[in-house]
């Protein structure tokens, strides 16, 4: 009878074939595809910084966006999940009014939880997750995290990092599962818990990038995005290995850093964002990657040019292209970077064919998660973010990742009517021991998120303790005091990470680079005076990678590597008084100086303070 009726004929007839939810993803692809101008096409390869639409969302629509990113520390005011889900909205409004109505896909970095969002639960970061050896749990952690990050309108997240760490003095050694790719592999069940939860992972950063060699590379980039040197069967057997067999749906980011297989670290190798014998040949070609390619932030703009202008120029974008990334992370150049491209395709320097690929495998991304059918969030399942089932899970998290690497005369698990003298920087701060990506890009020191402290987690899992805290060793310390040191690092992201002066050029001026991974001056005080004063001393390490101890170990009668635990620091407590059991092993090896590093399991001398895999366990 519908069928029947003249208003329902025609629908049918001009419902254009690719909405139809019915049909096989390919043939939906392919018909949008001969429907959309170059324009169009390269609109869908584009992705723009929040901040660079925000205050005139209408440029979506001019400029037909494929995607908006939030980059670190890039949030709306007020930083609630209604705001969250109101931007992203409107955000998909502008998309939607472009002729062919194709929904953009909003991404962003929620890589130890939905730490973007002020309330949201932050997980462990990764090296601790790499310590729990429990990929049940991972898959949960990335699980919850998805769930948070939906319910703030968002499909999409730049995690996980399934970096291979191999040396520490790499600033994002934290964001790792750990040193041993088999490891990381393992841990790849953030991979799946992340498409359980309903988000996209973005696997990052193709590959290599914790394999890159101190002192090579250019200027500040050294080590955070500078040359692994490498033989192909290494780089085969340890960076790639996380990107083979992968289930599902994902995406994948090129590395900043590039690959020199002369083993030689003299050649000046192309960056990864213009390696296509990497990017086209093996990541799609033999490792059959269907899914689409996103470039880091800026990635071309490193590609080599002549040109002296920050801004991407014609031979960056067409090399870029062509080695085949897919959909570009511009910022704040997406109009000249749409320009330049349409100019190359014009003039035959970047094929055709290699547009339709790119957006083709984008489009087909965006009908497979649904996108057409539910472009738009609702406020729904807001209260998903921070919830006490999500942060239960995160203090579980917490307990499995803490590795007792000392405990003489079983000092540990405390009695829970002990009295205790804490101190320490990171005793008592939220901030610090959630470290970066949290709130802001560098993430900060202090109240930066809501949460429970170590010290608040003590607090509460011992209420009968008898605590006295000073956060430098000031006050007074009891003859019968047990001490609770907690030191290590302050927050940061990329770089060289904190090394006891300006971390980076993107913070101030000079760069200094990092000499050691011992403790700071000021934590070396307060261990020394606390463990000399104390009846025995426990050392709590919050860091996102080992701090080299070494010569005050001896001082130390229990010794615990914290990493970074994020918003649950009852996790903490939960295994000092026994309430859990200590189960985590070491994720990397823990040098016994700074000489040794890069020292990883395998190596042909091998001689560290303590040994990748090693940890003590207690009882309940
Ligand atoms: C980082 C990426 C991140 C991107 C977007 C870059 O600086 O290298 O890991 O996904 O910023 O925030």
């Amino acid at each position: 009878v519908v069928a029947l009726l003249p208003g329902a004929a025609a629908t049918a007839a001009t419902t254009p074939l690719y909405r139809d939810a019915r049909q096989p993803v390919e043939k939906r692809v392919t018909d949008l595809l001969g429907r959309m101008s170059l324009a169009d096409k390269i609109g869908q390869m584009t992705q723009a910084e929040r901040g660079a639409v925000a205050a005139d969302p209408s440029l979506i629509t001019r400029w037909r966006l494929g995607s908006v990113l939030s980059g670190g520390g890039s949030v709306p005011t007020p930083n609630t999940p209604e705001a969250w889900v109101a931007m992203v909205n409107e955000f998909q409004r502008a998309a939607l009014a472009t002729p062919l109505g194709i929904p953009m896909i909003y991404g962003i970095d929620a890589v130890h939880g939905h730490g973007n969002v002020y309330g949201a639960t932050v997980f462990p970061h990764n090296v601790g997750l790499g310590a729990t050896r429990d990929p049940r749990l991972v898959g949960q952690v990335y699980r919850a995290t998805a769930e948070e990050v939906r319910a703030t309108g968002i499909p999409w997240d730049f995690a996980p990092c399934v970096c291979v760490s191999r040396d520490e003095r790499w600033g994002r050694s934290y964001e790792s599962f750990g040193e041993d790719p088999d490891l990381v592999v393992r841990m790849r069940t953030a991979v799946t818990g992340l498409q359980r939860g309903g988000v996209l992972p973005t696997l990052k950063h193709y590959a290599g990038d914790g394999d890159t060699e101190y002192g090579t590379g250019s200027g500040d980039y050294t080590i955070d995005q500078g040359i692994t040197v490498t033989s192909r069967r290494d780089f085969d057997r340890i960076d790639l290995a996380p990107y083979r067999g992968v289930p599902g749906l994902y995406a994948v980011m090129p590395s900043f850093s590039s690959v020199d297989w002369t083993e030689d670290g003299v050649g000046n190798p192309t960056k990864m964002h213009g390696n296509r014998e990497l990017i086209t040949g093996t990541l799609k070609g033999r490792l059959g990657f269907q899914g689409f390619v996103i470039s880091d932030w800026e990635g071309i703009h490193q590609l080599p040019d002549t040109s002296t202008d920050p801004r991407p120029t014609a031979a960056q974008v067409r090399d870029g292209v062509n080695a085949g990334t897919d959909m570009f992370m511009e910022p704040n150049t997406a109009a000249r970077f749409e320009e330049l491209l349409t100019a190359e395709v014009q003039a035959g320097r970047v094929p055709m064919s290699r547009i339709d690929d790119a957006v083709r495998r984008i489009l087909r991304t965006k009908f497979q998660i649904g996108l057409f059918e539910h472009p738009y969030a609702t406020t729904a399942a807001i209260d998903q973010v921070g919830s006490a089932a999500h942060r239960a899970l995160a203090r579980q998290a917490v307990a499995e990742s803490q590795v007792l690497l000392k405990n003489s005369h079983h000092l540990l698990p405390l009695k829970k009517n002990a009295k205790l003298y804490v101190a320490g920087r990171n005793a008592d701060d939220i901030g610090n021991q959630a470290g970066g990506w949290t709130i802001d890009w560098q993430g900060r020191s202090g109240d930066a998120i809501p949460g429970t402290t170590i010290l608040a987690g003590i607090k509460q899992v011992a209420p009968h303790a008898r605590v006295t805290y000073s956060k430098d060793a000031s006050a007074p310390v009891g003859k019968d005091d047990i001490g609770v040191v907690v030191v290590g690092e302050t927050p940061y992201a990329e770089g060289f990470g904190d090394v006891g002066g300006p971390v980076c050029s993107w913070c101030t001026e000079p760069q200094h680079e990092p000499k050691s991974l011992t403790l700071q001056p000021g934590d070396r005080a307060v261990v020394d005076k606390v463990c000399a004063a104390a009846a025995a001393c426990v050392v709590l390490i919050v860091s996102g990678r080992p701090q080299v101890i070494t010569d005050q170990l001896a001082e130390m009668d229990a010794l615990v590597a914290s990493w970074l635990p994020g918003s649950e620091g009852a996790g903490v407590a939960d295994v000092l008084f026994g309430r859990e059991p200590f189960t985590g092993r070491l994720p990397v090896t823990w040098p016994r100086s700074t000489d040794q590093v890069p020292i990883n399991i395998g190596d042909k001398t091998y001689k560290p303070l303590y040994l990748y895999g090693y940890g003590l366990h207690t009882r309940h």
